[in-house]
């Protein structure tokens, strides 16, 4: 299986917009971030976690052309608002399957009327998605492995994670239950969200993900969702236990 982070940033991505931060001024290519995103490939499959502002560019950065599917972690607009952006995948491929939570997928229906409409009402040109319905306890049976939802608090917002095979993708985490952490014990490679060095009300900080890595326990963690203010990535991950790195945009790995 094949992971490559399509984005690595927090909502705003790196450099923030009119910031003279020096993480936002910083001419190394893994201090630059767009919003949060990974394409997971494994024989001839191809899905990606989330489709937030910077889809368009992902795509076409990684070199793209056809797509499974995207699985939804939640509605906030850094994970959701690319979505009128599967259009060339659309006409190529057809409706798109969207596998979100049914809050979710409420939510983009709202903001994208114009995708879920059918039949002669449709505008032409509009894309078209498959919706499927991601519920805590049943696992996705897609391309012929099993992949696990795992649920996650983001602040009072539910968000899932996904486990597929050895690898599993924890992004906008504050808190997780303890039957929830079964899910993903021992994986071999965990990716989870660490914001900054200060708390955060709805994302874990830096200690705070090192310290659920300790009880998770996998092979290898990534860091993600990272804000300009964690600092350097040349500096911080000088400072990550062994086992433990920072992920930056266009890392790919092996699982
Ligand atoms: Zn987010």
């Amino acid at each position: 299986m094949r992971i490559t982070f399509l984005g690595t940033g927090t909502s705003q991505g790196i450099p923030v917009i009119g910031s003279d931060h020096p993480v936002c001024l910083s001419e190394d290519s893994r201090d630059k971030r767009l919003r949060v995103s990974v394409l997971v490939e494994w024989e001839d499959h191809c899905f990606v976690v989330d489709c937030g502002p910077d889809f368009r560019q992902q795509m076409l950065r990684a070199g793209v052309s056809r797509i499974d599917g995207i699985l939804f972690t939640h509605e906030h607009a850094d994970h959701t608002m690319g979505l009128d952006d599967i259009r060339p995948f659309f006409f190529r491929q057809g409706d798109i399957p969207i596998y979100a939570h049914p809050r979710v997928l409420g939510e983009l229906r709202q903001r994208f009327p114009y995708i879920f409409v059918s039949g002669k009402e449709k505008y032409p040109g509009a894309p078209g998605v498959r919706e499927i319905e991601v519920t805590g306890n049943r696992t996705l049976e897609l391309g012929g492995i099993s992949v696990v939802p795992v649920s996650v608090m983001h602040n009072r917002l539910q968000v899932f994670g996904y486990r597929f095979g050895d690898f599993a993708y924890l992004t906008d985490v504050k808190t997780i239950s303890d039957e929830e952490l079964q899910k993903v014990k021992k994986v071999k490679v965990l990716v989870i969200n660490a914001l900054r060095t200060e708390p955060h009300p709805s994302h874990l900080n830096l200690e705070e993900a090192l310290s659920l890595i300790e009880k998770i326990r996998p092979e290898k963690a990534y860091l993600t969702h990272i804000s300009h203010l964690l600092g350097f990535h040349a500096e911080v991950e000088k400072t990550l236990p062994e086992g433990v790195f920072l992920a930056y945009d266009n890392l790919q790995l092996e699982v």
